[in-house]
């Protein structure tokens, strides 16, 4: 395994970086990226143990409910580097599960890469969201071949892509990418029928990032973000030559869908644990806001902080769902239950941004305009934000004031920004999660019970 500072000096690898503009010669110092990267430290440090040995539990496939339910409450406390290695790794396990015995020589090579991943302690990203081009025209009647990444040519030890893959999260500060076709292909779209893994340095591959991290003299209006930006990637393969063993896909376009739809549930499942434990911690910044303010007794705010709970009670129902009715592999590894991570990630995404009104609501102008820590550190004002941002004996205007700048950070701004757009796109769409709920959703037996209230049992179906 390796330690923070291994991990820091294993990023000096010459990746081509940019950020803003700008190149990024050493990302483990970079103002804007080196908090990200002290945290991922942070967590290599936290799990380090001496010894060839020594792995992290999270390259292991859960065996029971039991044990994936630990896994996601630990995904919850991890760091996002973390978090993206186990779920791309767990979807290639689930998508070689699923491509079935006739795809034997990638099921190895699958197998290889993962325990070489486990074995050299690197960090993954999934990597499979593409340019796309024009959303409703097919590969061939795009103005550019690259808009989805292909190979373009097949040599005898390997292939050679180009194209380019959007929103990558921390691929900047991590060590792979996880490559997978965004969507199905079709006959015809063989060469765009691609898996494979690439080295974050390998040659060829540029990556633009944007970041919304604080600043250091930022940190503390963003007690939340501060230890929660990654940069995002804006990933670009240019002839890039990848190895025959690091190829999972390659022309089978019968199984393109395969590797998007199991990271699909992996992602969706990690996402509705997080969003669980952020749900609740919402309803609790409300009920923070509503004290500090004096309003917590009033019929309206009670109601909405009521509704708040039924959407976090609905979220964290779902995910036990999930957990509860697992489908276990014949290598007995568990994977949760398709119907019910999808029905809860399209429920909580949908409701975040009333979450979100209703904290406005209850908490008032001051998440926008809330005084700078610098007016509570200056004593010339600080006398001023400490009398007028008070409300009531045990409410200081340093406390309500410090409440302002977390639930502003958390909710109003970049962070609060990007973590909205977050919450309702990434792991796809909400429409993307109502088509594999429906697939899942047992219809004929909803035919049947509504056949039977309707006394239609006797007509042919
Ligand atoms: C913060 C953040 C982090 C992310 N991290 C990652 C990551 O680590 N790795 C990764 O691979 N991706 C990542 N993503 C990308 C994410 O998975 C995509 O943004 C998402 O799948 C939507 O794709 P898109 O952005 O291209 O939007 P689009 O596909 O353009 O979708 C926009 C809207 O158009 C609709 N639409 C588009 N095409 C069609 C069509 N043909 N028919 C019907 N409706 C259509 C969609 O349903 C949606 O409503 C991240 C995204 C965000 C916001």
């Amino acid at each position: 395994m390796m330690t923070g500072d291994e991990y820091r000096a294993s990023l000096r690898d010459g990746r081509r970086i940019f950020l803003n503009g700008e190149r990024v010669e050493d990302v483990t110092t970079h103002p804007k990226m080196r908090r990200s990267v002290d945290l991922i430290a942070a967590g290599y440090d936290a799990y380090y143990e001496q010894g060839a040995q020594a792995f992290n539990e999270a390259y292991e496939p859960p065996r029971s409910s039991e044990d994936l339910r630990n896994r996601l409450q630990m995904l919850t406390k991890w760091d996002t580097s973390l978090v993206t290695t186990l779920e791309s790794l767990a979807a290639l396990r689930t998508a070689g599960q699923r491509m079935g015995e006739t795809d034997v020589p990638y099921r190895h090579r699958l197998e290889d890469y993962i325990a070489w991943c486990q074995e050299n302690d690197v960090r993954s990203v999934q990597t499979i969201s593409d340019a796309k081009g024009h959303r409703d025209r097919k590969i061939a009647d795009q103005d550019d071949p690259d808009v989805f990444v292909h190979v373009v040519e097949e040599r005898p030890d390997g292939i050679v892509i180009t194209g380019a893959k959007l929103h990558i999260s921390a691929a900047a500060i991590t060590h792979e990418m996880v490559l997978m076709p965004t969507k199905m292909m079709r006959p015809g779209e063989e060469a765009y029928a691609v898996a494979c893994a690439v080295p974050v340095n390998a040659p060829g591959v540029t990556i633009l990032n944007s970041s919304i991290a604080p600043l250091e003299h930022e940190i503390e209006e963003h007690p939340y973000s501060k230890t929660r930006s990654m940069p995002e990637g804006f990933v670009v393969f240019e002839n890039v030559f990848v190895p025959n063993e690091r190829v999972f896909l390659n022309g089978e376009v019968e199984h393109s869908a395969t590797f998007a739809h199991s990271l699909g549930l992996w992602q969706r499942v990690g996402g509705i644990s997080h969003m669980a434990k952020n749900y609740d911690m919402l309803v609790g910044l409300a009920r923070l806001l509503a004290e500090a303010n004096g309003t917590e007794r009033i019929p309206h705010v009670r109601d909405k902080i009521a509704e708040m709970v039924i959407h976090a009670t609905l979220v964290r129902a779902g995910l036990e769902a999930a957990i509860a009715n697992v489908s276990t592999t014949p290598e007995g590894w568990v994977t949760p239950s398709e119907l019910y991570t999808n029905a809860a990630k399209f429920f909580g995404a949908r409701e975040f941004s009333r979450m979100l009104a209703i904290i406005h609501d209850i908490g008032g102008g001051s998440i926008a305009t809330v005084p700078h820590p610098g007016d509570l550190a200056n004593p010339e004002t600080r006398p001023l934000v400490e009398k007028y941002m008070r409300t009531m004996e045990g409410v200081s205007g340093e406390y309500r004031t410090r409440l302002f700048h977390a639930v502003r950070d958390i909710t109003a701004s970049d962070f609060g920004g990007w973590w909205q757009v977050a919450v309702s796109i990434s792991g796809g769409g909400l429409y993307a999660q109502k088509i594999v709920t429906s697939k899942h959703y047992d219809m004929n037996h909803a035919k049947d019970l509504a056949r039977k209230a309707a006394g239609l049992e006797d007509f042919p179906t």
